[in-house]
């Protein structure tokens, strides 16, 4: 068993001990404010935060050292979203049973304070130092600038905060000072134009912050934890130097907090920051760079490192390189609310490892929905989705292998069914092995690693791989219940998409262009520019897709082993921690753009923005991307005709165009695997009645593996 004596050592913070050195950061779920906690139907107990108590109670149970919550805001003012009001002194009682839940687990809580200034999306206006609008602002509007008095006022709000925090039970605060929120607009010249004594100069843009934290210290005493979030990189021009952010570490440090944590990058930077591209632990040279600064000044004070850690030896390596005393991840915490007892039972080759895909949590966040998370949907549903223990155990079989009949499967079997799953090909995960091959997502492997080892192990399942089900094999084993999960393909070339592509060898549907990229020429046609178009368009202009033995090479290396620094290059992101006053503001440089592998064209019949529908916290990155990679988009447009060389196509107006290429990969859609399906309802057999049907053999319209595995789920928890 591998040893994780860095990441379970306890941390003692005087007053306090912490069980080990792994938070679980702060993720917004939509249950923090009694509006829509108190929404659910799903719970008779009329408290408003029982939800939020649940939630927190299973990461508790399952060992995380310390858990910050989602936002609360200090006033009226800083409404995150709609609705979402403050902390009122009444609800006290009712919140007290969220640190009640932790501590009866025997973990620690904080509150986290947060004031969205110019990122506020509730209430009749927001405000800000300068009134600057924030180009992410969903209101539209122009924030009032602070006036002195309301400054003094907000201190006070957040001391009151943190107060009412302490009375309801909570062990301490994270002040959120990063990610572009208010306290950062003060810090940053890029939100700060003011003239007064809370602007100019660095020791007028960080006062307000300090003010803060020494206010909400003096409101709750020397016993009380206060995490304060430094943003170690903005991200944004104009934002802080990297001598800026070491001295406002240090001051926060002399100032009163306990631990310091690390922001990185504003919610409007243009830089990715924590999605599947982002490298595992690919930022934390920048909490590495500010602690060994503070300990050069005799600073001991705790700090965490964050982004895109989410397995246990990447933590486990960020503490035994001495880059950060602890290490906090939050969206692991959702796709694995047991992450810390497996480890410390030695089960971590079982812990279902968060992709980075933002589909369930944050997308969800941003569409006013409570979170979840993509490959665990009991997230933050812990009692309308549970799976509970079943009284009557069934044989049941599933057909499909993919992430419906996999997910399906596990929680069938951990409900106490006898589970047979039959799965076609060799290994586990379906289309997760096709969207590895994509530049950015070879971390889907990590859910074809965790299906693969939780099924293979489990005592109640019996796993057929290479073994196609028949209709006929399933009725004669008499299972009770049967899942069909067997997914989905592409549609049939057809003419009716465009006019020849039956005829000539170098028309390829997505899957025979990501398996056989040798086939595929230099000039590309890629026709349909949904997610699979997006992502096609960036593996055809990837270097690494020159042919399959290329393609699972780079996935491979990149699985194992990605280069942050080949990031930073790529997004222009400067690392001068040696030179502190070189750093540009912000920490920003020119990105380095290299030519792309092939010229690709992404057409579109729509008119309007190419990826228009892609998830609202990754779609930038996936636009950015194919311009980046000089992918001409082209939309409104109806096809012609295809003669092997030349495709022609209609613009919106009518006019005909003709473009010369290589090959055409056609994006157009999928259709259900019926096969097994078709053969159950035909046969003389008794499977029809006890058949399911989850996933992309049951619908294909708006299809994805959140929807897939959602569904499955529903009836895995039923059955
Ligand atoms: Fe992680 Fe994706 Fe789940 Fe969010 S939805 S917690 S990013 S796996």
């Amino acid at each position: 068993m591998k040893s994780y004596a860095k990441i379970l050592e306890p941390l003692d913070l005087g007053f306090v001990k912490l069980r080990n050195r792994v938070v679980m950061g702060s993720i917004h779920t939509g249950l923090e404010s009694p509006i829509h906690a108190g929404g659910s139907t799903q719970s008779s107990n009329k408290n408003p935060y029982a939800r939020l108590a649940r939630f927190y109670r299973d990461r508790a149970k399952g060992k995380a050292g310390l858990i910050i919550t989602g936002g609360f805001s200090p006033s009226v003012e800083g409404e995150l979203n709609t609705g979402e009001r403050p902390l009122q002194a009444s609800e006290l009682d009712a919140l007290r049973c969220v640190p009640d839940a932790v501590h009866e687990e025997g973990g620690h809580i904080l509150m986290q304070l947060l004031h969205p200034g110019r990122y506020a999306n509730g209430g009749d206006c927001c405000v800000a130092p300068s009134p600057i609008m924030s180009p992410i602002s969903q209101t539209l509007q122009v924030p009032m600038e602070m006036s002195v008095s309301l400054i003094q006022r907000t201190v006070d709000d957040f001391a009151r905060l943190a107060r009412n925090a302490q009375q309801a039970g909570f062990d301490g605060v994270e002040i959120m000072g990063s990610e572009g929120y208010l306290l950062n607009q003060f810090v940053a010249r890029h939100t700060n134009h003011r003239t007064d004594d809370y602007g100019g100069s660095f020791e007028n843009r960080i006062r307000f912050p300090l003010e803060v934290l020494r206010a909400v210290r003096s409101a709750t005493g020397p016993n009380f934890i206060i995490m304060f979030r430094v943003s170690l990189l903005d991200l944004v021009p104009d934002g802080s130097t990297q001598a800026e952010v070491f001295a406002l570490a240090e001051r926060v440090a002399k100032d009163g907090a306990n631990i310091i944590n690390s922001g990185i990058g504003w919610h409007e930077a243009r830089v990715p920051t924590i999605a599947t591209s982002v490298p595992r632990a690919g930022y934390v040279w920048a909490t590495r760079a500010t602690r060994t600064h503070l300990r050069s000044r005799g600073i001991g004070i705790p700090l965490v490192a964050v982004n895109r850690m989410n397995h246990p030896d990447i933590l486990e390596q960020v503490l035994e390189d001495g880059d950060a005393d602890m290490v906090a991840m939050a969206r692991p915490f959702l796709s694995d609310a047991f992450f810390m007892e497996k480890v410390m039972s030695g089960m971590s080759d079982h812990i279902n490892v968060c992709i980075g895909c933002n589909e369930a949590c944050l997308d969800n966040i941003f569409s006013g929905k409570v979170a979840s998370c993509m490959l665990n949907p009991m997230a933050a549903h812990e009692e309308e989705r549970a799976a509970l223990p079943t009284m009557t155990p069934k044989k049941i079989a599933v057909v499909g292998g993919g992430p419906a009949g996999a997910s399906a499967a596990i929680t069938l079997a951990d409900r106490g069914h006898h589970v047979t799953l039959y799965e076609a090909k060799a290994i586990l995960g379906g289309q997760f092995n096709l969207g590895k091959r994509i530049p950015g997502k070879e971390e889907f492997q990590s859910s074809v690693d965790y299906w693969t080892n939780s099924l293979q192990k489990h005592p109640n399942v019996t796993l057929k791989l290479n073994t196609k089900a028949t209709a006929a094999d399933i009725a004669a084993a008499g299972f009770d219940e049967v899942i069909v999960a067997t997914g989905c393909e592409p549609h049939p070339k057809s003419e009716a998409i465009l006019p020849g592509v039956e005829q000539y060898p170098n028309v390829f549907n997505y899957v025979e262009a990501l398996m056989h990229p040798e086939k595929v020429g230099r000039r590309v046609a890629v026709i349909g520019a949904g997610g699979i178009g997006f992502d096609m368009a960036e593996f055809l202009t990837s270097p690494h897709s020159t042919s399959a033995a290329t393609v699972e090479a780079a996935q491979l290396t990149k699985y194992e082993k990605q280069s942050p620094s080949e990031f930073k290059e790529k997004w222009g992101i400067f690392q001068a921690a040696d030179t502190p006053s070189q750093t540009p503001a912000g920490g920003l440089a020119r990105p380095v753009i290299r030519p792309p592998f092939r010229q690709v064209t992404l057409f579109q019949r729509s008119r309007g923005k190419h990826g228009a529908h892609l998830g609202v916290s990754t779609g930038w990155i996936h636009r950015l991307e194919i311009r980046m990679n000089k992918v001409k988009t082209v939309g409104g447009v109806t096809y012609k005709s295809f003669d092997g060389k030349t495709l022609v196509y209609a613009d919106g107006e009518g006019k005909e165009h003709a473009l010369e290429v290589d090959s055409v990969v056609l994006c157009t859609g999928q259709s259900s695997n019926k096969e097994f399906e078709t053969a159950a309802t035909a046969g003389p057999t008794p499977v029809l009645s006890k058949l399911h049907t989850v996933g992309g053999c049951n619908f294909t319209k708006k299809l994805d593996a959140k929807l897939a595995i959602l569904q499955s789920h529903g009836v895995a928890i039923r059955l």
